[in-house]
């Protein structure tokens, strides 16, 4: 397995021309070494709009990565929501505000009657963080069960459940990490399996003295390399955690608003969970994010501690997330979600048939994941690095997901059209048959 991150630009390994080179210098000696950039020649992005990105020469990029801005970049309707309530107040929770109980209002509607109370947050990690803390109070638990490759965010408790970030991340002796729900050909038996892991972690808990308090996956496992089907596999293993005590906790903030079609990843699964944690589209690249609780659940977490979060749920923030709920009805962008979801996959399918090194196409909606094989000319990790490069250098943005760092990773806006995707599918062709003619890692 790569330790790197996927698509990492790596410094010095790719001669930059002297401006761009500069530019990486300052940000390097600004923000330090934690940081990560990608492609192998960075992007210098100035403007977005709809599905696509300009760079700083006015080069436009179609977005076929970027999941934040969900109904697409800069939304005149989500701009123009921001500016008036931003103009008219701005202040926090503690306050009466219509605007914040209107969208809870509005947002609990969208969810299964009895998850009952919605609470903000800035992020998903925070989003996460709260949530595990309520799943803590409510169970009297502190074990976690995640999958291999997961990433929840970037406060101390959540970083000990992404192991995704590296190997320097340090998985907390409560926390017990069972592989993704499926691998290729897995076929329908994988929600058994599944939750067959999931009872073997609680076990092990609990012969370690500690109670299970949350299953805590994506439900459409995205850095884990996208595992999405059959629909309903999930619901097993959300029986199980809660036959072991614990709850189950739905990380949305990659599924949740539309990207698979409808309105929550965990909707295709049959299941209702405990908690559901919310962030990225929810205002469209405005920092919001939050959760959805059983109301006995924030209880029993309300009975000995309060909450409050400065910025968290602050009506500028909401003004955002409610026009993004606005946009999603009236421009249809869920089912534009499933029509261009189906015709994007049914193009990968066919390319698949005539390019061996294309594997599993894994996607819902407009969440995707193309898995890449190895060859004796490249590993299937040098490959999806490739073609991500390949696709970057014909202006189109993808990156690279999965533990082996092998599968395309594909989430545009929402706003994405039939002919974004034969453009996507034009260029992945081009770019593989380019491959085709170069020795593995060549430039
Ligand atoms: N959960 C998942 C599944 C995510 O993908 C992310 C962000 N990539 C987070 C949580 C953390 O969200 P944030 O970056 O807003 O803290």
């Amino acid at each position: 397995m790569r330790q790197a991150m996927a698509n990492a630009f790596v410094p010095g390994a790719a001669l930059l021309p002297a401006e761009l080179e500069a530019r990486v210098a300052r940000r390097a000696r600004l923000l330090g070494p934690a940081y990560r950039l990608f492609y192998e020649r960075p992007l210098h992005i100035v403007r977005g709009e709809g599905a696509y990105l300009y760079d700083a020469d006015g080069v436009r990029y179609l977005d076929a990565y970027n999941n934040v801005p969900g109904v697409g970049h800069c939304h005149p309707k989500v701009v123009e929501a921001l500016t008036r309530q931003a103009a008219l107040l701005n202040t926090h929770t503690r306050y009466l505000h219509d605007g914040v109980l209107d969208y809870a209002e509005r947002l609990l509607a969208t969810m299964p009657p009895a998850l009952g109370h919605v609470m903000f947050t800035c992020s998903g990690s925070e989003a996460n963080d709260l949530a595990l803390r309520i799943a803590q109070a409510a169970t009297g638990g502190a074990g976690v069960i995640i999958t291999a490759y997961a990433y929840h965010g970037v406060t101390q408790a959540v970083a000990q459940l992404s192991p995704c970030l590296g190997q320097g991340v340090v998985v907390g002796p409560h926390v017990r990490v069972i592989p993704a729900p499926t691998s290729p050909g897995a076929g329908p038996d994988v929600g058994r399996r599944f939750a067959l892991s999931v009872r073997a972690a609680a076990e092990d808990l609990l012969q370690h003295g500690i109670q299970p308090a949350a299953l805590l996956v994506d439900t459409v496992f995205t850095s884990d390399g996208n595992y999405v089907d059959p629909a309903g596999f999930l619901a097993e293993a959300a029986a199980e955690i809660r036959a072991q005590g614990g709850l189950f906790i739905a990380d949305e903030v990659q599924a949740g608003f539309g990207r698979t079609g409808g309105m929550w990843g965990f909707s295709r699964h049959g299941l209702v969970p405990d908690l559901v944690t919310m962030g990225k589209p929810m205002g469209n690249g405005h920092p919001i994010a939050g959760l959805a609780a059983r109301p006995a659940l924030v209880q029993a977490f309300a009975d000995t501690v309060r909450y409050f979060n400065t910025f968290g749920g602050n009506p500028v923030s909401v003004a955002a997330a409610n026009a993004v709920l606005d946009v999603l009805r009236d421009e249809g962008l869920m089912e534009r979600a499933v029509e261009v979801g189906a015709h994007l996959k049914r193009g990968f399918v066919q390319l698949a048939a005539s390019h061996p090194c294309l594997g599993e196409v894994r996607s819902a909606g407009l969440a995707f994941g193309v898995a890449l094989r190895e060859d004796d000319a490249w590993s299937a990790a040098d490959r999806t690095s490739a073609l991500v490069n390949g696709l970057r250098a014909r202006r189109i943005l993808v990156s690279a997901s999965g533990i082996a760092q092998d599968v395309l990773k594909i989430r545009p806006p929402l706003c994405f059209s039939r002919e974004d995707a034969d453009a996507l599918l034009e260029a992945t062709a081009a770019v593989l048959a380019e491959l085709a003619d170069r020795p593995a890692g060549g430039a």
